[in-house]
């Protein structure tokens, strides 16, 4: 599946999502529909700890996905070994936050660790028709 790129509604979520954990890591998945990426399956049971949020991301069951989203806690947005091995096991686009957790803090990379481009897209949910 060709990915277009992410909706900015899913990305702004992933910054608030972002800010609102640090210094905690926030982790999860993207889910892509028709080619965009649209939504992000949050890590279960994040709680305060030392356990790196992406290592439990890395042993979710079943991960199937066009790929997965962590922040950072300080500015350094380069994926560690950690964050490595994550990307090469699923998905090729991958997103690092770093703080300040803005529109221009955050970094896709594809499975190998490269920088990619990630087009921010605006687009029309489907809103769900009233019975
Ligand atoms: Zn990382």
């Amino acid at each position: 599946m060709q990915i277009k790129g992410i909706a900015r509604d899913t990305l702004d979520f992933i910054l608030e999502a972002s800010r609102s954990m640090a210094p905690e890591e926030f982790a999860g998945l993207l889910q892509e529909k028709n080619g965009i990426i649209t939504e992000v399956l949050i890590l279960p049971g994040t709680e305060s700890s030392d356990t790196n949020a992406v290592l439990r991301l890395y042993m979710m069951p079943n991960i199937k996905a066009a790929g997965s989203v962590h922040s950072h806690p300080g500015q350094n947005r380069r994926p560690s070994n950690a964050d490595l091995r994550l990307f090469s096991k699923t998905g090729n686009y991958h997103i690092i936050v770093g703080s300040p957790y803005s529109r221009q803090s955050w970094t896709c990379y594809d499975r190998e660790g490269n920088i990619r481009e990630l087009p921010v897209l605006d687009v029309e949910f489907e809103e769900e028709e009233e019975v």
